[in-house]
């Protein structure tokens, strides 16, 4: 805590993970012995830059740039940028921790990392969003590359702002090394169903719990958080399963639409206009615009967060389970705070984490990494058939976890269990490094 000081985020993600290892210790006195921990929460490197840049009126404006590559025990350093005003040190450091593990339950050879910076794109033109990329990169390039350190997008980093990361790598390193980044647009080496992928792997996990209870998602009301990228294609995935979104939300409100969410109007509202979520109620008959309140407040049987860490809180919770939900699958990293984890845990709801839950995200990236270094580009039904089967595969291995160390249907545990054994027998085999 000393060494990390300030960084609440950062250490909400170690204890919770933490948490759930002490049985891991006690089965493999060789992590104690070989200090495992205290190196996992170590990262390898954390780099913090300058990032200046000039908006359209010609005022200059100073971000702050970050890169935490954290481990790289089973692959190349993974994981996304974000560009978010909020964004600092902790933030940084909880995703990069998260994403160690995440990775690893993936199965694929990657590592994890995380960056981003503290610009707030909101507002801004496509020329100021390509300036900021651009000088962001201009520093970024020396730290990245295919076999280094391979970024994507978070929050705020979509395939535009991908685009103009690569195109200044490239320009700077005179080199297409397509596989220095993720989240490209098809032409620029990207791969399908990436865009679709953490969405629609979510949809996919909690499909796999609801069946490991003997149930689906057939006629079930679900709730999303968020109107971003793992939103929106979480819902696509659910009503192609069978269930039906009444809510969605962005920082500004929530819109509830009983006869489900048009995902047609909503792409366009937020994909295409980059409009605020009200504009999805004024244009759809019978949709509802909520501006203050929780949009955790809308019945539902199923709950999948999908916005940003600690939004969901154990009053939250509380109000879910009161009203029936069973099932809650989180899109986002870290969404449900601590008290609300335990209060889902408690009352037997299915709850799968973040790290279990979005790994469809990087495992698609992985699979686009894949398709760069062999030059090779894949169908959407191929790539989708490798997303479905890693999501399956992720299920399996923390379900057997949990009941390996004996707490059945404990998704927690059975995450950072599975996560931290593979990621820290690795680094044991590479010895004192
Ligand atoms: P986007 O930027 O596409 O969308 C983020 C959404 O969340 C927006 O609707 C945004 O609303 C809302 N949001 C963001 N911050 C806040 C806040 N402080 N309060 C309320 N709402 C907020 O990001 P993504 O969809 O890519 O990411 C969402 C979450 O999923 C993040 O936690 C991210 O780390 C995680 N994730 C993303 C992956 C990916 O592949 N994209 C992979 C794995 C995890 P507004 O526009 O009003 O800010």
């Amino acid at each position: 805590v000393q060494r990390n000081r300030g960084e609440s985020e950062f250490h909400q993600a170690v204890r919770e993970v933490l948490e759930s290892v002490g049985p891991v210790l006690v089965k493999h006195p060789e992590y104690a012995e070989q200090k495992v921990i205290e190196r996992i929460c170590e990262p390898e490197r954390f780099i913090v830059f300058r990032v200046p840049w000039e908006d359209d009126r010609g005022e200059v404006h100073i971000n702050r740039g970050f890169r935490v590559e954290f481990n790289s025990a089973l692959g190349p350093y993974k994981g996304g940028l974000r560009f978010h005003p909020s964004v600092y040190q902790g933030i940084v450091k909880f995703l990069g921790f998260e994403q160690i593990f995440k990775n690893a339950l993936t199965g694929l050879p990657i590592g994890g990392g995380k960056g981003g910076a503290d610009f707030d794109p909101k507002g801004r033109s496509d020329r100021e969003i390509m300036r900021f990329c651009q000088s962001f990169m201009t520093e970024l390039y020396r730290h990245v590359g295919e076999h280094t350190d391979v970024p994507a997008g978070d929050i705020g980093v979509g395939g535009r702002e991908i685009g103009y990361l690569f195109g200044q790598y490239k320009r700077i390193t005179n080199r297409y090394e397509s596989g220095v980044l993720t989240g490209k647009h098809l032409s620029l080496g990207g791969a399908r169903v990436r865009t679709e992928a953490t969405g629609y792997g979510c949809a996919y996990f909690v499909d796999e719990m609801l069946a490991a209870r003997g149930e689906s998602f057939e006629g079930k009301q679900v709730v999303v958080s968020g109107s971003g990228n793992v939103a929106i294609y979480s819902i696509e995935k659910v009503h192609q399963l069978g269930g039906t979104v009444v809510a969605c939300s962005d920082s500004s409100g929530y819109v509830y639409d009983e006869n489900g969410i048009d995902l047609d109007l909503l792409k366009q509202v937020k994909e295409v206009e980059r409009e605020r979520i009200g504009v999805y109620a004024d244009r759809r008959g019978g949709a509802k615009y909520v501006q203050d309140g929780s949009v955790w407040d809308v019945p539902c049987q199923v709950a999948m967060p999908s916005a940003t860490q600690n939004e969901l809180t154990g009053d939250d919770a509380a109000t879910l389970i009161r009203n029936g939900c069973t099932a809650v699958g989180e899109g986002a990293n870290m969404p449900a705070t601590p008290q609300a984890i335990r209060a889902f845990l408690d009352a037997e709801v299915a709850f799968g984490p973040g790290k279990a839950a979005n790994a469809g995200g990087v495992a698609t990236s992985a699979l686009e990494m894949q398709q760069n270094a062999s030059r090779d580009s894949w169908s959407f039904e191929f790539t989708e058939q490798r997303l479905e089967a890693i999501m399956k595969d992720v299920h399996a291995r923390c379900f057997a976890t949990a009941e390996e160390y004996g707490m059945p249907g404990n998704y927690v545990a059975g995450a950072n269990i599975a996560g931290f054994t593979a990621v820290a027998d690795a680094m044991l085999r590479l010895g004192l490094v």
